[in-house]
């Protein structure tokens, strides 16, 4: 009896082990935890993991990658994307969403695709939306870690909703007042959040956009509430602040990471240095070690889509379905244009365009720039799509974003682990994610090109390695 069960155990764990060995070979690893890149190695993937590494050969396995030529590197990690959120309509559950299902469905089919196409295999969304099951049951999908949002009634972003399905997004309102038992304190809503499955909590430091300031923000009682509850069931805070005055409210707060650059301070010239007022939170920043996500796809895809033509951009093609380029084109697309340029008393587009383009992501560069020279790690986070843009679109948004890193003056090896181990470690993931090495998810890329080179070669895939199982990029192309 006891022979027969250990046999029937051995045939059933071969079997599924035979059929998930993939081996790679011959290929350069290229991983933050390397001085320098690994040449003519062999790396072995059984069950979803990476099991071996060595340049010995290897003769057992199902599938062979014939990796000459070839770099080998990890996934990567945004950390701040939204995939509930479409280009050029604002979330699924949103006015403009509601009028064209059929856009809507085409896009959320296709959006889990387009990030891998850029690499991406593991997606941090700080606010889901109401669900985000169109996203995790797509078949292949980049691993999915969430955060979910406190809000009140009476503060940003639940006050800024003026429709009850948009207010429907927001599962975990607090009631400032609501003492420790009841069920809508701060103590029991933190509780609800962590039993969710949730990786992190998001709080907005958002008292109005550029220089206006119409919303209150959290008290301070509030904000130790939460901040004691999350630390107690262990769940990172994660900061919506961009303006100087909230990213001191909010490293007050005791946050863990800020999830925008700092685009709101002072008037704005090329020459103009960070004042000392800046300096000093950048230094609490580094010294308290809290997360720094740049974001700066956001103010490009503000500025992007004043330019005329932005919809013809060939990058779209492989990645956006085309009913939804050709919705773009149509004249209820431009709503959000619209709003931009009330926002602006008419100004032309074109200066609209330079406003942000020039002028506000000039100061997060400055903020990068500043960070790391004190070598304070950067986050990979592009807050995709990060306003109701469409010039922003999944995964092209996330190596725009690695682009925009590599401008404000981020050496290739530190876009590499912005991209990689920074925000494994960050989320306290790195025993799973951000390296190649033995034991890890093999969630891999496969690169023509080596990233130390260039950053265009992130734009070099080949193939895309997730859990264990590969998908050639162009297998993971729209408009075929
Ligand atoms: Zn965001």
């Amino acid at each position: 009896m006891i022979k027969v069960l250990l046999l029937s155990i051995s045939i059933c764990s071969f079997a599924s082990l035979a059929k998930d060995m993939v081996l790679i070979e011959n290929v350069t690893i290229v991983s933050s935890h390397l001085h320098t890149p690994k040449m003519q190695m062999n790396v072995l993937l059984e069950d979803g993991r990476i099991t071996e590494i060595t340049q010995k050969k290897i003769t057992t396995f199902d599938l062979k990658i014939d990796g000459a030529g070839k770099f080998l590197t990890p996934g990567i990690m945004d950390s701040h994307a939204h995939v509930s959120s479409i280009p050029g309509m604002g979330f699924g559950v949103e006015p403009v969403a509601i009028k064209h299902p059929k856009l809507v469905k085409a896009y959320y089919e296709q959006q889990p695709r387009s990030f891998l196409y850029y690499g991406v295999t593991q997606i941090l969304d700080p606010n889901p939306g109401v669900n985000f099951n169109h996203f995790t049951s797509t078949p292949n999908h980049p691993d999915y870690f969430r955060c979910e949002v406190i809000t009140t009634k009476s503060t940003f972003p639940y006050v800024e909703k003026t429709d009850d399905l948009s207010r429907s997004m927001f599962t975990y309102l607090v009631d400032e007042s609501a003492s420790e038992s009841a069920e809508t304190s701060a103590e029991n809503v933190v509780l609800k959040i962590s039993k969710s499955g949730a990786s992190c909590i998001k709080l907005y430091f958002e008292d109005g956009y550029g220089n206006a300031s119409q919303w209150p923000i959290l008290s301070p009682k509030t904000l130790q509430r939460i901040k004691v509850s999350a630390e107690k069931v262990n769940l990172p805070i994660l900061a919506h602040a961009n303006a100087l005055d909230m990213q001191q409210l909010a490293l007050a707060a005791g946050v863990d990471v800020i999830a925008h650059g700092m685009w709101n301070w002072g008037q704005y010239s090329r020459e103009h240095n960070i004042s000392k007022e800046i300096s000093e939170t950048l230094d609490k920043i580094i010294a308290d070690k809290v997360g720094y996500m740049p974001t700066q796809r956001v103010i490009a895809g503000l500025g992007e889509i004043m330019l005329p033509g932005i919809v013809d951009s060939p990058e779209f093609l492989p990645i956006t379905p085309k009913s939804l380029i050709d919705w773009y084109k149509t004249s209820q697309a431009q709503w959000f244009k619209e709003e931009l340029r009330i926002g602006f008393d008419r100004m032309p587009d074109e200066s609209i365009s330079d406003v942000f383009l020039y002028g506000r992501i000039g100061k997060g560069n400055k903020v990068i720039k500043y960070l790391r020279n004190s070598k304070h790690p950067i986050l990979l986070a592009s807050d995709f799509p990060g306003s109701p843009s469409f010039a922003n679109q999944p995964g092209l948004t996330t190596f725009q974003e690695m682009k925009a890193m590599a401008t404000a003056g981020l050496s290739l090896e530190e876009v590499f682990a912005a991209a990689t181990i920074n925000n494994a470690k960050q989320f306290k993931i790195e025993s799973d994610y951000g390296t190649v090495e033995v034991g890890k998810i093999a969630n891999l890329l496969l690169l023509n090109n080596n990233p130390l080179n260039s950053i265009e070669s992130w734009n070099s895939i080949d193939t895309v390695i997730l859990q264990g199982n590969p998908i050639p990029r162009e297998e993971l192309v729209i408009n075929k």
